[in-house]
């Protein structure tokens, strides 16, 4: 049963991955605006989201 903890890190990094949603690129700052803003985003996409807002 020691199988059960390789589970829950693999699905953890999953989501943990640092890819943008907006521009599919991988930054690690990505992990800390999805904490931050809970946005998956990297701060590029962030601040033309902000200079630019739809
Ligand atoms: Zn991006």
């Amino acid at each position: 049963m020691k199988n059960d903890d390789h589970i829950v890190i693999d699905n953890f990094n999953e989501t943990m991955d640092n890819i943008c949603e907006e521009c599919k690129k991988e930054h690690e700052s990505v992990n800390q605006n999805l904490i931050m803003h809970s946005y998956k985003i990297c701060n590029s996409c962030n601040l033309s989201k902000r200079i630019f807002p739809i």
